[in-house]
């Protein structure tokens, strides 16, 4: 095993957008800790987070910081982290590219719970795509593409083809 595959084995990894804990000893603020070992020219203890990083991208530039966009200082999950510098605040630079992403990417504004519910109460009836657009405050496109299993699909509930005209 090498020493990649020896920290990933620490790592509880998860799916692309999931947080992956740190399974090992942690610092009392809650970063992972990782002992590289002698051979690896490492200093003896090294944030586990920031070792995730750099198998991503390489040696971090040095006296920048590897910041969370999620927060969660055990999260070794590269897609989570990203680099500062001691002059960015990370908080606000989290908060920021959260901002980013939430407009960027409108999956990220609705929990499953809500796909699911958007799927039964549409499959249900009685209900218009652009009313549960304005009450989950997403476009429409996205509750079309939520009723016909376009997105989210592994969330399950109802898909709805396409309304039915009943003629009568
Ligand atoms: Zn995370």
């Amino acid at each position: 095993m090498n020493l990649e595959e020896r920290f990933w084995s620490f790592v509880d990894v998860q799916s692309k957008n999931d947080c992956w804990e740190w399974k090992r000893g942690k610092t009392t603020a809650g970063y992972g800790e990782f002992c590289p070992g002698k051979k690896s020219g490492l200093p003896t203890t090294v944030y586990a987070h920031r070792f995730a990083w750099s198998t991503d991208h390489g040696a971090i530039p040095k006296g920048l910081y590897i910041c969370h966009r999620c927060d969660n200082p055990s999260c070794c999950n590269p897609g989570h982290l990203f680099l500062g510098t001691p002059t960015d605040n990370c908080r606000d630079m989290i908060d920021k590219r959260r901002n980013a992403y939430g407009e960027r990417a409108s999956s990220s504004l609705l929990t499953n719970r809500q796909v699911l519910d958007i799927r039964n109460r549409y499959a249900a009836g009685g209900v218009y795509q652009r009313d549960l657009a304005a009450e989950y405050k997403v476009n429409r496109v996205t509750i079309t593409d939520i009723t016909r299993g376009k997105q989210w699909r592994h969330v399950g509930g109802p898909i709805t083809k396409r309304r039915s005209c009943k003629k009568t």
